[in-house]
C-alpha cells in the first residue's frame, strides 16, 4: 500500500455559505468548470458521507501504526471529523474502539496501552493531560528517539477511559483572549496511543529476549486552520492567521512533499526541524511509517480561494 494516502472530504453547505458552489466533483478529481486547475485525490467523500466511511477508506487499516493528519481550512470540518458530534463518532473514538477490539482478539500477545494528548500553540508544546506541564521541549536520544520531555503518558485499559481523558484534556486547552472555538482552530493537537506488546509464550522463558517487546505509535492529529476570516465581533474584519500556524503548516507541506518525492530514501534533506509539529511527527512521517491525510473543505463559493489553497496543499502529498 502507498505510504501516504490522501482523502478529500467536503462538509455540507451552511446558510452562511449562501448555498452556492462553483466546484464539480467527478470520480477522484475536483475542479471548477472552465478553470485550468483540477485536483486529484485517492478518494473523495461528499457532504452526505459518514465519518465512519471516511475512516474506513484508509485510516482503519493503519490504525495500529500510523499518523493521521488533517489539513488546513478553518471551519471545514476537521475537528468534526476527528472528534465527532453527538450524532456521529469521529475518527479518534472509532480508532480507539478498533484498537481495543483488535487487542482483545489477539490471544497470543499481552498488551500495554498508554495515551498522551498534547497541544502545539504558538510553537509551544502544552500537555493536555497534565495542564501544569507547559512549554515542553523536544529531545532526542539513542534510546528513546525523538520525544517530548515530561509529557504525561497515562496507562489506559478501556475506550471509555481514553475518551474520558480526552475530554479532560479538551477542557484544559489553553484559552487565549479569544473564545474557545477560535482558539481551538489556532492550535494543533496530537492525540497519541502507544501500543506495547509481547508474546505471552515468552513468559516461560528465562528472562525475555530483547526483541520480545514490540512498540508502535498511533498519532491522530487535528491541525489548526491555515488562514481564517476571523470574525472579531462587530468589526468582522478578516484577520491574518498567526504566522506560527502558517509556518508549521508550510513546514508540514514541505516535509510531505519531500517524502513523496523520495527525498529520504535518496539521502536528501527533509526539513523536519522547521517546526515543532514536523519534528514531533518525524518518526511518524518518515521511515516506513504510514500516513493517512483527510483534507476537509467546503464547496461554498464564498470560500473558493481558501479551498483552492487547501486542495493545492493536500494534493501535493500524493
Ligand atoms: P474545523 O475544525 O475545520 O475548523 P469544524 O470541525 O469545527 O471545522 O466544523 C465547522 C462546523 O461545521 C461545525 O459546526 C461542525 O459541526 C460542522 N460540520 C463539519 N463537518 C460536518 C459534517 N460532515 N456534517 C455535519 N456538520 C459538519
Ligand atoms: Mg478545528
Amino acid at each position: 500500500m502507498e505510504r501516504i494516502h490522501v482523502t478529500l472530504r467536503t462538509r455540507p453547505l451552511s446558510s452562511e455559505d449562501a448555498n452556492s458552489s462553483p466546484w464539480r466533483i467527478s470520480a477522484n478529481s475536483i475542479f471548477i468548470p472552465n478553470h485550468s486547475s483540477k485536483f486529484e485525490f485517492d478518494r473523495i467523500f461528499c457532504e452526505d458521507s459518514k465519518t465512519q466511511a471516511v475512516y474506513e477508506a484508509r485510516t482503519k487499516e493503519i490504525v495500529a501504526a500510523a499518523v493521521q493528519g488533517r489539513v488546513l481550512m478553518t471551519n471545514s470540518g476537521k475537528t468534526y471529523t476527528m472528534r465527532g458530534s453527538a450524532t456521529e463518532p469521529g475518527v479518534i473514538p472509532l480508532a480507539v474502539r478498533d484498537l481495543f477490539d483488535i487487542i482483545q482478539q489477539d490471544v497470543d500477545r499481552e498488551f500495554l496501552l498508554r495515551m498522551s494528548y498534547m497541544e502545539i500553540y504558538n510553537e509551544e508544546i502544552n500537555d493536555l493531560l497534565a495542564p501544569e506541564h507547559r512549554k515542553l521541549q523536544i529531545h532526542e536520544s539513542i534510546e528513546r528517539g525523538i520525544y517530548v520531555a515530561g509529557l504525561r503518558e497515562e496507562i489506559v485499559a478501556s475506550p471509555e477511559q481514553v475518551l474520558g481523558l480526552m475530554e479532560f484534556g479538551e477542557s484544559h486547552r489553553h484559552i487565549g483572549e479569544t473564545n474557545m472555538n477560535v482558539h481551538s482552530s489556532r492550535s494543533h493537537t496530537i492525540f497519541r496511543m502507544i501500543i506495547e506488546s509481547r508474546d505471552k509464550s515468552e513468559d516461560e522463558d528465562l528472562g525475555s529476549s530483547c526483541d520480545a517487546v514490540r512498540v508502535s505509535v498511533l498519532n491522530l492529529v487535528d491541525l489548526a486552520g491555515s488562514e481564517r476570516a476571523a470574525k472579531t465581533g462587530a468589526e468582522g474584519v478578516r484577520l491574518k492567521e498567526g504566522s506560527h500556524i502558517n509556518k508549521s503548516l508550510m513546514a508540514l507541506g514541505t516535509v510531505i512533499k519531500k517524502l513523496s518525492e523520495g527525498a529520504e530514501s535518496q539521502g536528501g534533506h527533509v526539513p523536519y526541524r522547521d517546526s515543532k509539529l514536523t519534528r514531533i511527527l518525524q518518526p511518524a512521517l518518515g521511515g516506513n511509517a504510514n500516513t493517512a491525510i483527510i483534507c476537509n473543505i467546503t464547496l461554498a463559493q464564498i470560500h473558493v480561494d481558501e479551498t483552492k489553497s487547501s486542495l493545492q496543499f493536500a494534493s501535493r502529498a500524493l
